[in-house]
């Protein structure tokens, strides 16, 4: 081999492993195989990308839309608004593959995987605040409606706020997961410390109606009892369910796993609740 042909061969070489090495690094590690084969698809350009949250900033993350340009119900689906409930995120993940595969029949959907996306990556509920201020201004779930001019979390609240609001969103569905089974807190008096396995929804017609389509269409696949969902009324205030009902008076939900089951179970509990209400609503 000439001289020349070898140093092609070198300089191809180095460019392959740093090809490599930069694919490795920014393939997104806190999901699993399967999520992380979906992540590094539609984090790349694609048509269905509508835009970003906290644009130009650490927090920025992506939002996606189907439109099945029909007429139909406009869906908001997030997750990874708590950065540690991987089911959530994940069965996000999941969705937008089903949605690009098989899209939806009317209607539009809107998807936001990573809501607190800097928690998502550390692995936490919330982001660090501020010494003196309250550290529950690092938890997106407690401020909605948002505030323009306030930290970050607030500030992305307002711009969720603001997608709703620009886009006729009429149903909320948030993805959360719970470290204590809900009918293993429940006492006597009906107060409980824990939310694992329940739909949290707004106090309206609809979210109860599709909440009782859900535990009649899915509970009946669950064998153990203890791990069946049930139905917990009014979202935790400024959440964003909360925010759908007292805001946007649209039927929201919080929905929770149990992180004390498999984490396949969690994802496809995820993907079935919501599988459940799109199809109620004539969507897929
Ligand atoms: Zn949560």
């Amino acid at each position: 081999m000439n001289i020349k042909y070898f140093k092609k061969l070198v300089l191809i070489t180095i460019v392959f492993c740093l090809l490599i090495l930069v694919s490795v690094q920014s393939s997104a590690q806190y999901l699993t195989t399967a999520g992380q084969v979906i992540h590094e698809k539609f984090w790349a350009p694609n048509s269905y990308l509508f835009g970003h949250l906290m644009e130009k900033t650490i927090y920025q993350t992506p939002i996606f839309h189907f439109d099945s340009k029909q007429k139909g119900p406009v869906v908001l689906i997030i997750g990874g608004t708590h950065g540690n409930e991987a089911a959530g995120f994940e069965a996000v993940h999941r969705l937008l593959e089903q949605f690009s595969k098989n899209g939806i029949k009317q209607g539009e959907i809107f998807l936001i995987p990573e809501a607190n996306k800097l928690a998502v990556d550390n692995n936490k509920r919330r982001i660090p605040v501020p010494a003196d201020v309250d550290i529950e201004k690092g938890n997106l779930n407690r401020c909605y409606p948002g505030d323009l001019k306030g930290l970050p979390m607030e500030k992305e609240a307002y711009e969720i706020a603001g997608l709703i609001k620009n886009n006729n969103i009429n149903l909320v569905l948030d993805l959360h997961e719970s470290r204590k089974l809900h009918m293993e807190t429940v006492k006597p008096d009906g107060s409980y410390s824990g939310l694992g396995q329940t739909l949290i929804f707004t106090p309206d017609e609809d979210a109860a109606w599709l909440g009782m389509i859900v535990l009649d269409q899915l509970n009946g696949s669950i064998d153990s009892e203890q791990n069946q969902f049930s139905m917990v009324e009014r979202p935790i205030k400024n959440s964003t369910a909360w925010m759908a009902g007292e805001i946007f008076g649209i039927p929201g939900f919080t929905v929770e796993t149990y992180r004390g089951l498999p984490l396949a179970d969690r994802i496809r509990y995820h993907v079935q609740i919501v599988n459940i209400i799109l199809k109620e609503k004539g969507m897929i």
